[in-house]
């Protein structure tokens, strides 16, 4: 059983949508009730859709420039974008993720949207005004000159690294969409967010990547990772959250408040899912000891809504 920030959420809002996701669902799955809860697990709405694209361009595109030290061209980003868009729409409203014998793991990246599996189109100002937000994501980054300065300065940029380490007697992991290392500074740690209001702040979500780094640097260093990032204290790490579509970006420190409290949570969130059993095995649990959500809200953009009894 491992406690993650987003599973951990998951799990919050709807306890049966997380044993769909962590138990229900595998890739290797043969009997055809879990290949299907498998599909279905890798459904995404079409604004967590647009939120990939975005941290695809970000990570493969920009960053690959900056670790490059190559310039960046707004237009030539513009049109992979689009390419990226018009791709992955076309993979998702074909549904080939449900073609017999496909195997997912050959595609560097697919698409499966919700709307679209349950044969519902998108309309056309749906489609514009989800290209127009990926667009405006990538103009307010480029729009950070700073922003992008800072970054040149990194001697490493590790995107989508994911981190794991052992609590208590379970595991917890964090993988965070990039972690700058310097020469002579402690390590950066940024999430990008497509969020259309960015009412919330991830600094939780942050605190807990943090918390993640500095465990696998004191457990098991990963073999990439500089030699002296043992000297630097937790609580001089960087976190930034940038928040692309209204172009904010926020920075939070860290206190040992902090840090304690993030352990208790994961303690509190393991315990929890410990309680109902979400350490047990797909054979040896059923849906009913998993409670559905109590806010039907949650429900209308769920992926798994056609088979949640
Ligand atoms: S349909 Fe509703 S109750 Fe069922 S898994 Fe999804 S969110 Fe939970």
């Amino acid at each position: 059983m491992n406690w993650s920030y987003s599973g951990y959420r998951q799990f919050q809002k709807c306890n049966r949508q997380w044993y769909y996701s962590n138990i229900v669902a595998h890739h290797a799955a043969k009997d055809p009730f879990r290949k299907e809860v498998t599909v279905l697990s890798k459904l995404k709405t079409i604004d967590a859709w647009r939120g990939e694209i975005v941290d695809q361009l970000i990570s493969e595109v920009i960053i690959g420039k900056i670790r490059k030290d190559r310039g960046l061209d707004i237009d030539k980003l513009l049109w992979v974008a689009d390419r990226k868009f018009d791709e992955q729409y076309e993979f998702a409203l074909n549904k080939k993720y449900r073609e017999p014998n496909v195997i997912l793991s050959d595609y560097n990246k697919f698409s499966a949207i919700i709307d679209l599996d349950n044969d519902q189109a998108l309309d056309k100002t749906v489609l514009n005004r989800v290209r127009n937000d990926i667009h405006q994501s990538i103009r307010n980054f480029m729009s950070r000159e700073d922003l992008i300065d800072y970054l040149r300065t990194g001697t490493q940029w590790l995107t989508q690294r994911d981190l794991q380490y052992p609590f208590s007697k379970f595991r917890a992991k964090g993988r965070p969409d990039l972690i700058v290392f310097f020469e002579d500074e402690p390590p950066h740690i940024f999430d990008w967010k497509v969020h259309t209001f960015a009412a919330k702040t991830y600094q939780d979500q942050l605190l807990s990547y943090a918390l993640a780094l500095s465990k696998v640097i004191d457990i098991k260093p990963h073999k990439d990772f500089p030699q002296e990032l043992s000297e630097y204290d937790v609580r001089h790490y960087k976190l930034t959250e940038f928040q692309l579509l209204v172009n904010e970006i926020r920075s939070y420190s860290i206190t040992d408040y902090d840090l304690s409290s993030t352990e208790n949570n994961i303690a509190s969130g393991l315990l929890a899912m410990y309680r109902v059993g979400a350490n047990r095995k797909y054979s040896d649990c059923s849906h009913e000891e998993f409670p559905t959500t109590f806010d039907p809200s949650n429900c209308e953009k769920c992926s798994f809504k056609s088979i949640c009894k």
